[in-house]
């Protein structure tokens, strides 16, 4: 088996550098609450800053951003926005998980005990095929008003994916992986997917593996979503996933997600929403990003900081400090300033 964590590149003098993609609508604001964090607790990181013009009618930026993440091997994004609909500008979030083969995107969904969420106690990991799939990006007109546009399932990426599952869930003590799918419609496609998770699960004796349908999940999820271990699936039924379960747990702003590949780690908020219409009004909910910053520090060796972080997140939630989003009255401020609170009363 190939080692999946990726390996850090740079690092100077005990401090690591890693490129920070802002992306649009609240992506701004929340990398500029990261820094000031970081900044508070001390953390040795440095920030390669890459703005992306959305209105670009090329792909220099995206080229420019892919080459700071070759070299510094991690990155920190928001949401980038692509406003050109010429085909042959790429979507930038897209085309950035594929060109550096982050072919597993994986969220961890654990509830907070202080957050009012629909679902209580959940535990789930979904692990999502990120690289191709409906987001393969090849469509074309091929007559007038005719649009044809290509679904591309490997044996190869499934593959790696399904291992990965089964990995994690062996290293992480988890019981059982269910494959979500569509195979009974989608025969071939969606059928190579759960054909290869079902070879890759022999190997894994001691978890189960069983398998759904895409829509069946979405009830089930939102019916009884205890009955979830570990969920693997490809890269569209994936967000919608995770979408239903960070609905579940208390919405966009809380849970961070991270792409993997056999080089290369992106860390970035779990729904990957733009939050266009709250940017700049200081109500935007902090902590999916900071979240994905602690994940950061972890695949960093910075535990300690992590740690300290990561306390200070749990505890400004459970003492109820919440943003509108959670049904709370708190501004991102707020947040903010409650959480390096309890950063000072952890350092002294
Ligand atoms: P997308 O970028 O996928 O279109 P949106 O930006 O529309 O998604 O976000 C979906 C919803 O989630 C919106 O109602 C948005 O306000 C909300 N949302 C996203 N991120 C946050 C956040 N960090 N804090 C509070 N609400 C958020
Ligand atoms: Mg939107």
């Amino acid at each position: 088996i190939k080692k999946v964590m990726p390996i850090p590149k740079a690092h100077y003098g005990g401090r690591h550098t890693v490129t920070l993609l802002p992306g649009a609508g609240i992506g701004p604001e929340l990398m500029a609450i990261v820094k000031e964090v970081f900044s508070y607790a001390g953390v040795p990181v440095d920030f390669e800053d890459i703005d992306i013009d959305p209105n670009a009618d090329n792909n220099d930026d995206l080229n420019y951003a892919i080459t700071s993440i070759r070299r510094n091997g991690v990155a920190l994004k928001g949401n980038i926005e692509t406003r050109s609909r010429e085909v042959e500008v790429l979507s930038r979030n897209v085309a950035l998980r594929n060109e550096l083969d982050l072919y597993v995107n994986v969220l961890h969904c654990v509830s907070y005990p202080g957050v009012n969420s629909r679902q209580k106690d959940i535990d789930i990991v979904i692990v999502r095929q990120n690289t191709e799939g409906e987001y393969a990006m090849l469509e074309h007109e091929s007559v007038d008003g005719v649009v044809e546009s290509m679904k591309i399932i490997t044996r190869s990426n499934s593959e790696r994916l399904a291992r990965y599952a089964f990995e994690y869930a062996k290293r992480n003590g988890r019981k059982k992986v269910t494959t979500v799918h569509k195979a009974n419609i989608m025969k071939l496609s969606d059928g190579l997917f759960l054909e290869t998770s079902k070879q890759v699960a022999k190997e894994y004796p001691d978890i189960t593996h069983s398998d759904m349908i895409i829509d069946n999940t979405c009830m089930q999820l939102v019916s009884n979503p205890h009955q979830f271990d570990v969920i693997l699936t490809t890269n569209l039924y994936g967000s919608i996933v995770s979408n239903v379960v960070c609905g579940l747990l208390g919405g966009a702003g809380l849970l961070s997600g991270k792409n993997f590949g056999d080089h290369y780690t992106v860390f970035e908020p779990g729904t990957r929403n733009t939050g266009a219409k709250i940017a700049g009004k200081n109500i935007a909910n902090p902590i999916a990003m900071l979240n994905a910053a602690v994940d950061m520090l972890r695949h960093l060796g910075h535990r300690h900081h992590a740690t300290i972080i990561q306390n200070a997140i749990n505890k400004t939630i459970n003492a109820g400090v919440h943003t509108r989003d959670l049904g709370g009255s708190a501004t991102s401020r707020e947040v903010v300033d409650s959480i390096m609170k309890h950063i000072k009363i952890a350092v002294n």
